[in-house]
């Protein structure tokens, strides 16, 4: 189910261009846009910190951890809250602060590898950054999603240290959002240095046609049996996908394919939004052969090969409009409220998450994001790309002796061994995490605020 669009979200306030993008508009000189910058930071300093983020219209509750099914239905605002530190405390550690401060556009940005990216982006590279989301608010008592309180503690955060950020609430997919930004990037943040597309989302509404798709995870062209953990029961399970049809073929590249970033792209680019030599990312999974008939070669990989279309086109139109570049990045497989959804998944990353601790490689996606951001192109390097071009941070997720053991590990797991052979409580630990259960340092017994706000 998707969240509900906030009021905010329906406002109308640019008209968007053409898609077809011509002469874009010439963006504002750096030194006005630091200038506003500075101004919108220094009218920020007479505002109340920490406390401005909670409304306190609730009294404060002990929450305890609802699941649906294996689906997490509240999260915990203090976890999350934890969470963001935590990630803030890793950007630190690993990238030295370059000078300069970049704009960033995160669409995708409130959980997973598009949260990493704005922290990654803002702590490492000083950016200012304008996250985009569909997130559900606290509402009479029930708890936000995590990556609402996410959102939050990040401004909160980000306040205390002197680092612009704004976010919008809403359908990436719809033109009102893109509108909405626009806005707000236009006013507060323009010209663009980097935009990183992270949307993971089961439903489009077509902006144009008004037509629903909702993406499947099959198989193409064959039915597909293997094993999967039942995450209710915690037996693995025989598991056989039937086919996708053609239309769930089509609806699954509407949704995670590359025409929204495009839209995304061309309407910056047409709004005179992007700096000189702006880049654009977006990410993709490759993984090993035992997930390709679920992922690569299913109607999520057919999802992914039209994003690789769709980033060669951006390349050569950012190259020629404004020496930009588009590219994408195949990032390893992650415990993430996505990846979680998917069958076979849970297995093989309990397995996974097992042999990388075991061999020291294990990341999470601030890791990762962190690698990206210091080590390719943003920060001046050319940094290892494959032969398509793609940036490739799953080179230790595919390590023969990493995929050896995987392999190996999968032969010997049963029910009966699946805690002792893999580490499926580290998988659901993670997983707990993502909702800010189960966090270090987190007292749950203690009632907490869950009106939270920005
Ligand atoms: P995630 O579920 O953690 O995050 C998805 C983000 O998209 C959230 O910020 C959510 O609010 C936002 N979103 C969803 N629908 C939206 C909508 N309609 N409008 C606005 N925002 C919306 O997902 P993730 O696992 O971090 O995946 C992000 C990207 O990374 C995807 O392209 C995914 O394929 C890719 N990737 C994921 C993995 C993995 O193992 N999780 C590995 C490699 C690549």
């Amino acid at each position: 189910m998707l969240p509900v669009v906030t009021e905010s979200a329906g406002a109308m306030l640019l008209p968007l261009k053409a898609t077809d993008c011509g002469v874009p508009k010439t963006p504002l000189p750096r030194a006005a846009v630091h200038a506003r910058r500075e101004r919108i930071l220094s009218s920020r300093q007479t505002r109340p910190s920490a406390a401005h983020f909670s409304t306190h219209t609730m009294p404060p509750q002990v929450i305890q951890q609802r699941k649906r099914g294996f689906i997490c239905v509240n999260a915990h605002p203090e976890g999350c809250r934890l969470n963001i530190e935590r990630q803030i405390g890793r950007v630190r550690a690993a990238m030295p602060r370059v000078s300069g401060s970049p704009v960033a556009l995160i669409i995708g940005a409130s959980t997973g590898y598009g949260l990493a990216s704005r922290i990654a982006a803002a702590w490492g590279l000083g950016a200012s950054t304008l996250g985009v989301f569909f997130e559900r608010a606290p509402k009479n008592g029930t708890t936000a999603t995590a990556g609402f309180y996410n959102t939050a503690a990040l401004h909160e955060a980000a306040q205390r240290e002197g680092l612009l950020a704004r976010s919008v609430n809403g359908d990436a997919f719809s033109d009102a959002i893109k509108r909405q930004a626009a806005e707000i990037l236009h006013k507060d943040f323009a010209p663009i240095d980097l935009v990183i597309y992270s949307l993971a989302s089961p439903r489009r509404i077509h902006p144009r046609t008004g037509a629903i798709h909702d993406s499947a995870l099959k198989p193409v062209g064959e039915p597909f049996s293997s094993r999967t953990i039942d995450l209710k029961s915690e037996k693995i399970i025989p598991v056989t996908l039937d086919p996708a049809t053609e239309k769930e073929i089509a609806d699954t590249i509407a949704v995670m394919g590359g025409e929204d970033w495009r839209m995304w792209m061309e309407m910056l680019l047409a709004e005179g939004l992007l700096a000189p030599g702006a880049r654009t990312l977006a990410y993709s999974y490759i993984g090993p052969q035992v997930t390709w008939p679920i992922y690569r070669d299913g109607t999520i990989g057919r999802a992914k090969q039209d994003l690789e279309v769709t980033a060669r086109s951006l390349d050569a139109m950012l190259g020629s409009k404004l020496g930009g570049s588009a590219a994408i990045s195949v990032n390893k497989a992650v415990v993430t409220q996505a990846a979680a959804a998917i069958p076979v998944v849970p297995l093989y990353l309990s397995i996974l998450l097992r042999v990388m601790k075991s061999d020291g490689t294990h990341e999470e996606p601030i890791d990762q994001i962190v690698r990206l951001l210091r080590d390719h192109p943003m920060a001046g390097r050319s940094g290892l790309l494959d032969a398509e071009g793609r940036i490739r941070l799953d080179a230790l997720e595919l390590a023969p002796s990493v995929q050896s053991g995987v392999a190996r590990i999968w032969l010997e797991t049963t029910s009966e061994n699946l805690y002792e052979r893999t580490d499926f409580r580290g998988f659901k630990r993670a997983f707990d995490n993502l909702f800010g259960f189960d966090v270090d340092g987190v007292d749950y017994a203690a009632p907490v605020e869950t009106d939270w706000s920005w």
